[in-house]
């Protein structure tokens, strides 16, 4: 079912969208047959998770951090990460940038917009956006490369992507050094499709690719 799935959503997207196989809770196994289906890129939520199936999985993909990222965790994801999607603070992003620093490697981040200013989410709030942009951009170990946003699910996630799209092009319009604003990751399952006509370049995508999670509340 992986290898069909992966196929087919590989045909289905518009050249120059990046496709993210959201793989929480998913084994090393499954893992790998999305890779041997054609997936490049593995997005992971938990730093945990992570190290567990990349001792498996390795450099045969690229790893995307895409959960929200606690400080004291830092450290071990920047030894896996090839891009960390949810930088939402500046605090994070000073500690990422000093565990690169360390590790002498810059990490490619996306910042995080809390486009439907939900309470239970994560991210930057959309007024807030550019100012954390500008700030974040001083780190010399980390370069900025677009924003990220979750938004409320499905079809009512349409205005919030809308939102972060004008973000990201009036933030990309501004030139601003150490910024370039090159990707705009929006959309799950129940979401991509409206996602893609926002502007989306890379979509992450979970359930469509593995099946159905056992749990419930994310
Ligand atoms: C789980 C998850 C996804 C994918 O969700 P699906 O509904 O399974 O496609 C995408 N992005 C993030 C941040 C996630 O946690």
């Amino acid at each position: 079912m992986i290898k069909e799935n992966v196929k087919g959503l590989l045909t289905e997207l518009p050249d120059g969208v990046q496709l993210v196989a959201a793989a929480k809770t998913r084994t090393s196994a499954e893992i790998l047959e999305a890779a041997a289906a054609g997936i490049k890129i593995i997005g992971e939520n938990y730093v945990q998770e992570a190290q567990k199936v990349f001792r498996d999985v390795g450099r045969k993909v690229l790893w995307h951090f895409i959960g929200h990222l606690q400080k004291n965790k830092v450290k071990k994801i920047v030894e896996i990460a090839d891009m960390i999607q949810t930088v939402d603070s500046y605090d994070l992003a000073e500690e990422i940038d000093k565990r690169c620093l360390n590790a002498g490697k810059i990490m490619p981040v996306l910042i995080e917009i809390n486009s439907g200013r939900e309470k239970q989410k994560a991210g930057v709030l959309p007024e807030d956006a550019e100012e954390a942009v500008r700030n974040i951009s001083k780190f010399s170990n980390i370069k900025i490369k677009g924003l990220m946003t979750m938004g409320p699910g499905s079809e009512e996630a349409r205005p919030y992507f809308t939102k972060t799209r004008e973000i990201f092009e009036q933030i990309k319009k501004m030139n601003l050094p150490g910024v370039e604003m090159k990707y705009l990751s929006m959309g799950m399952t129940n979401s991509y499709k409206v996602a893609l006509e926002e502007g989306a370049n890379i979509v992450r995508i979970g359930s469509l690719i593995f099946g159905e999670r056992g749990d419930a509340n994310d």
